[in-house]
C-alpha cells in the first residue's frame, strides 16, 4: 500500500512541476513600436511591377530553352526604372546573370547586402486563369509569374533605395544590392558575388534575401500573424543507390531479385529515420511561439525535458513540415529496374533526395545510408551535395535591427527565427557573414504561399507597398 502512495505523491510532484514550468512559460509582452511614416509612390509601384513581370525572364537548366533577349529586355529596363539607382552606386557584371550594385554609404566598415532574384520557374499557362507574363490587375491584385518569387522583393529594395537616394538620403553604411538572374536553377550568379566580397575581404554585417514571410496560422495555437526570419537553411543532398548484377531471364528469378534488394534497403531506410534534433532556430521558435500557443500545447512546450520523445514520434508519425524542422529528411523519389517486364535488370538503382539538419554533414548522411541499405553490394553514391548552412546570430543588432523593421511594417506581428527548408541564394553567405537572414517582406496568405512555383501565382498592389516601405525603414537603419 505505502507504494501506491509513494507512486500518488511522485506523479502529484510531477504533474505540479509540470504545471508550474507552464505557469511560468508565458510570451513577452509585445513592445510597442512607433509606425514611422514612409512616403511611397503606390502608382510607380505598380507600373515598375508590371514592367517587371513582362519580362519573361524564365531560366532552365538546359540553356537551349531560355530567351536570353528576355533577360536583357529587363536589364535595360532598369536605368529608366530606377534613375537614381543608376547614378549613384557603381554596377558591377560579374556573371551575364547577376547584377550587383555598390551604394556608398558614409562608411565601409559595416556593409550591408539586399538580395533578391529576377528570374522565375516556368509556368504551365493551360492552368493559370490569366495570362502569367502581361501584369494585369483585378481588384488591387496583380497577376503574374514572380509576383511574390522574388520580383516582389527584387522591386522592393530598388523602389525603396530609388526613392531614399531621390531624397537625397545616404546610407550610415554602405549597401550592396546583390541579384542573381540564375536562383533558380542554382546558378553561378550568387556565387559570383560571393566570391567578389571574399577576394576584396569586405564582411558583409548585414545580409538579407528571400526567406520566411509574415504568416498567420502556421505554427499551432498562435492568433498573431508571425513574421519568421529563416537564420539558416538545410543542406540539399541527392543520393543515388545502384545494384549491378548479371541479370538473367525472368522465368528463373533469384529469392531477391535486384529490384527486390533494393526496396528493402529503401523499406529499412524509411523505418529508421535520421534522429530527432532540435537545432537553435528551431529551439528559439519554440520558445518564442510556444509561450503563445494554446495551453495545452504550452505544456509541451515548457516541458520538452520530458516530453521531447512523445514530439519525436508525433514528428515520425505526421512527417511533412513538423518532421523536417526537426530531422534530416530522406525522400525517394526515383526508381529505375529493368525496360523489359521479362528481364531481370542487369543494372538498377533507386535516387533519394536529402534534406541536411544543421550538424550533419554530405558524407556522414552517406555513410549512414550505406549502413541502412544492409547489402554491401548496393552502391552508393551522392550525386549533388551541400552542407547545411550555418545559424545565423539572433543576440545582436543586425537581428534586432531587422526585427524593429519587421514590427515598424506589420505592428501586431511577433516576431521568430525559423529553419528554412527550401533553397536559397543567401546559402553562399555563411563563409562571409554571421548575420544572413532569410525573410521576405510581404503578408502571404496560406494560398499566397501556395502560388510559389505553382499557378496563378499574384500579389494583391497593397502588399507591394508595404514591401517597398518595408525596405526604406531597413535601408534608413543600415
Ligand atoms: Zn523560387
Amino acid at each position: 500500500m505505502p507504494y501506491v502512495l509513494i507512486f500518488l505523491a511522485a506523479l502529484i510532484a510531477f504533474i505540479a512541476v509540470l504545471l508550474h514550468r507552464t505557469a511560468n512559460f508565458k510570451p513577452e509582452p509585445l513592445e510597442a513600436v512607433a509606425l514611422s511614416a514612409e512616403t511611397v509612390d503606390e502608382d510607380k509601384i505598380l507600373r515598375d511591377m508590371q514592367a517587371l513581370i513582362r519580362c519573361k525572364t524564365v531560366s532552365y537548366r538546359d540553356k537551349s530553352l531560355e530567351d536570353n533577349a528576355e533577360f536583357e529586355k529587363l536589364e535595360a529596363l532598369l536605368p529608366q526604372l530606377f534613375p537614381h539607382v543608376f547614378g549613384t552606386s557603381k554596377l558591377t557584371r560579374l556573371t551575364d546573370r547577376s547584377l550587383l550594385f555598390h551604394w556608398k554609404g558614409k562608411s565601409p566598415m559595416a556593409p550591408g547586402v539586399l538580395m533578391a532574384h529576377y528570374d522565375v520557374v516556368p509556368v504551365n499557362e493551360d492552368m493559370w486563369d490569366k495570362p502569367a507574363f502581361e501584369g494585369i490587375v483585378e481588384d488591387g491584385v496583380l497577376w503574374g509569374r514572380g509576383a511574390i518569387d522574388t520580383k516582389g522583393t527584387f522591386l522592393g529594395v530598388l523602389e525603396a533605395a530609388d526613392h531614399l537616394i531621390a531624397q537625397g538620403f545616404v546610407p550610415e553604411n554602405d549597401l550592396y544590392l546583390a541579384f542573381a538572374g540564375d536562383e533558380e536553377i542554382s546558378g553561378t550568379g550568387a556565387p559570383a558575388i560571393v566570391e567578389w566580397f571574399k577576394q576584396r575581404g569586405i564582411k558583409p554585417s548585414f545580409v538579407l534575401d528571400e526567406g520566411g514571410a509574415v504568416v498567420e496560422n502556421v505554427f499551432p495555437g498562435v492568433k498573431e500573424p508571425c513574421a519568421l526570419i529563416g537564420i539558416g537553411e538545410k543542406g540539399p543532398m541527392d543520393v543515388k543507390f545502384t545494384l549491378d548484377t548479371n541479370g538473367g531471364h525472368s522465368s528463373t528469378p533469384p529469392p531477391h531479385s535486384p529490384v527486390g534488394v533494393l526496396a528493402k534497403a529503401v523499406s529499412n531506410i524509411e523505418k529508421h529515420p535520421f534522429p530527432f534534433h532540435l537545432t537553435p532556430p528551431i529551439e528559439q521558435m519554440f520558445d518564442i511561439l510556444g509561450r503563445r500557443s494554446s495551453f495545452a500545447l504550452r505544456i509541451v512546450f515548457a516541458n520538452l525535458w520530458c516530453f521531447r520523445p512523445v514530439l519525436d514520434l508525433i514528428c515520425r508519425l505526421k512527417g511533412g513540415e513538423l518532421n523536417a524542422l526537426v530531422r534530416t529528411t530522406v525522400a525517394f523519389t526515383q526508381m529505375q529496374g529493368s525496360t523489359a517486364s521479362n528481364v531481370l535488370p542487369p543494372h538498377a538503382w533507386v535516387g533519394a533526395n536529402l534534406r541536411l539538419m544543421t550538424g550533419e554533414t554530405v558524407d556522414k548522411a552517406r555513410k549512414r545510408l550505406k549502413r541502412l541499405c544492409g547489402d554491401k553490394r548496393i552502391q552508393v553514391d551522392m550525386v549533388m551535395g551541400m552542407n547545411p548552412s550555418p545559424i545565423s546570430r539572433t543576440d545582436d543588432e543586425p537581428y534586432q535591427r531587422l526585427s524593429k523593421a519587421i514590427r515598424a511594417t506589420w505592428t501586431d506581428a511577433v516576431v521568430s527565427p525559423y529553419l528554412m527548408l527550401a533553397c536559397s541564394d543567401s546559402r553562399h553567405y555563411g563563409p562571409i557573414s554571421d548575420h544572413v537572414y532569410r525573410f521576405s517582406p510581404m503578408a502571404l496568405s496560406k494560398e499566397e504561399r501556395g502560388m510559389i512555383h505553382g499557378n496563378n501565382e499574384r500579389i494583391p498592389v497593397a502588399t507591394l507597398v508595404k514591401t517597398v516601405a518595408f525596405y526604406q525603414r531597413i535601408i534608413k537603419s543600415c
